[in-house]
């Protein structure tokens, strides 16, 4: 018999993408639609971001999220498209505490090492003998991700998830949604703002940072706002070959990039509004913060030449930092896949199979992503993610 059921998902990126396809590979022969309003992604989460990926995080539905992430990105081309290649580089995130937060990290790494993640801790004789262009004053804990851990090309990746959806039978129009229908507690279908509509019996909220806007159609309070981070990319004297992602004490992050490196630091709590519409990047970030505090840790940063920079956006839960994944308890049919804070291209694979798990068989059958459901929100009881940078 012919499956006539039918699902929309609101946003093209990678969330959206991979959605669409782990639908198809678990079995779902409806019609599935992906709504994008702008296939050049210009101002995309996905494309804007810097693509890493890290099993350390102090929620443990997060590490195994990363595990699998990690296993879909090194299966690649077996499981998308034999051409994909999204120049994988599997060396590690380097992350150091002090004292005041070290015994957190040591009970978060108990338990990412308790999932299997191949996390090790280091004194600061192994960062010396292993690291020489690391200054190691006031690390108390580091920890280093020998497995699982890295970095990718974000743009290779979602074209990939793309075609692939787009070969398995995965529509993606070009059409901005702009509100829904409903009929008592469903959705019925979904609007468009060039007054068409698309009939839905399950839709998905992958939009990313408008993912609030979104849900705000249905009178949904969802915590998801954009808030911009600003990427720079410079030189410096130092070979990055052997180099991990590294996140300082400060909170200021670099790795290698190309002939070069990229880094960031989040922006003060009072200097970081709902960004809009505003993709300029915070210059102003580069010389006050992010160059002198991290000079300050690898030395050989005091001679940097900056060469751009960009902006993107974070769709940040404010909530408690954690992806919000799975049906409104009271709009069963509407699905939330986002809120990622900073993590969401290296959990689309798991959420979007998650996703596909939840329309195909009525429950998560790989990773149990019930602990990012939206009921946390609506009882009021966070599940704070503390390790976001
Ligand atoms: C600077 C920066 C660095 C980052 N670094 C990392 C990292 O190292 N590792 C990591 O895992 N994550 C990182 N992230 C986060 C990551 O990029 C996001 O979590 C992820 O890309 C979210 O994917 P998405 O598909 O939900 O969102 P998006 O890629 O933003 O896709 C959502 C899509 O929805 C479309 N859309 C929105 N509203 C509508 C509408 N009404 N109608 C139709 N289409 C609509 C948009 O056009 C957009 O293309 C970073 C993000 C930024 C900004």
């Amino acid at each position: 018999m012919q499956d006539t059921s039918r699902v929309a998902i609101i946003g093209g990126g990678i969330i959206g993408c991979l959605t669409g396809w782990f639908l198809r590979e678990a079995g779902f022969a409806g019609a599935i639609t992906i709504i994008e309003r702008d296939p050049t992604y210009r101002f995309s989460s996905t494309a804007l971001s810097a693509a890493s990926i890290r099993t350390q995080f102090a929620c443990p539905v997060n590490v195994s999220l990363s595990l699998f992430g990690s296993e879909f990105l090194r299966s690649i081309q077996n499981r998308l498209d034999p051409e994909a290649d999204i120049g994988l580089v599997q060396n590690g995130y380097l992350i150091l505490a002090s004292a005041p937060s070290a015994e957190m990290r040591r009970a978060a790494l108990a338990m990412q090492q308790s999932l299997g993640a191949k996390v090790v801790a280091l004194d600061r004789a192994d960062l010396a003998t292993r690291f020489p262009w690391l200054n190691s004053e006031q690390v108390e804990l580091a920890t280093l991700g020998t497995a699982d851990e890295g970095w990718f090309d974000a743009w290779a990746l979602l074209q990939a998830a793309r075609r692939a959806a787009l070969r398995r039978d995965v529509a993606i129009i070009q059409a901005e949604a702009s509100g829904f229908e409903t009929d008592g507690g469903r959705i019925e279908g979904v609007r468009m703002a060039d007054g068409s509509s698309l009939q839905a019996d399950w839709c998905v909220n992958a939009a990313g940072p408008l993912s609030g806007k979104v849900a705000r159609w249905l009178g949904i309070a969802l915590p998801v706002a954009p808030k911009k981070r600003t990427v720079f990319h410079f030189r410096a004297p130092l070979s990055g070959k052997d180099m991990p992602m590294l996140f300082d004490i400060s909170g200021a992050w670099m790795r290698p990039e190309g002939e070069g490196f990229i880094g960031g630091i989040q922006p003060a709590a009072d200097a970081d509004p709902d960004a809009g519409e505003d993709f300029e990047p915070d210059h102003y970030l580069f010389e006050d913060r992010v160059w002198p505090l991290l000079a300050a840790r690898v030395p050989a940063l005091e001679q940097i030449r900056l060469l751009n920079a960009w902006a993107g956006h974070y769709e940040m839960n404010l909530f408690d930092h954690n992806g919000v994944v799975g049906p409104h308890p009271d709009l069963p049919n509407f699905l939330f896949a986002t809120g990622f804070s900073g993590h969401g291209i290296m959990h689309a694979p798991g959420v979007a199979r998650a996703i596909a798990e939840h329309v195909v068989h009525g429950r998560y059958t790989s990773i149990d992503v019930g602990p990012l459901g939206f009921g946390r929100i609506a009882a009021d009881r966070p599940m704070p993610e503390s390790a976001i940078y």
